[in-house]
């Protein structure tokens, strides 16, 4: 059901649909630097943090969730997404938890 993607990452770099070739080393970065902002932005917007899934906005430990995983991302040829902050939510650990199960084959 899940359509046939072709490996296009070779060795340890990933190309971005613009064609783009970029190293692991890139990656990593960009995400923690687009995580980062994510969690910023609204910081500033709600002036606190919160899941988006649920709400909650105490007590529980909050992580950024990819919607199209670094994984696909990379294999389909489309590494921005993997720093792409519309492809960031920010989510609980039980929603993240839920999240993932939906997304075998994820990053983790
Ligand atoms: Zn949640």
């Amino acid at each position: 059901m899940k359509p046939k993607i072709k490996p296009v990452s070779k060795g340890n770099h990933y190309h971005c649909s613009d064609g783009r070739t970029v190293s692991k080393t890139y990656v990593n970065r960009m995400v923690t630097k687009a995580k980062r902002q994510v969690l910023a932005d609204q910081l500033e917007t709600l002036g606190y943090h919160k899941c988006q899934e649920c709400g909650i906005n105490g007590g529980t430990p909050l992580d950024c969730a990819h919607t199209v995983s670094v994984d696909e991302a990379q294999k389909s040829g489309r590494t921005e997404l993997s720093w792409a902050p519309q492809n960031i939510k920010i989510l609980c650990r039980h929603c993240h938890n839920i999240y993932d199960k939906r997304n075998i084959g994820g990053a983790r």
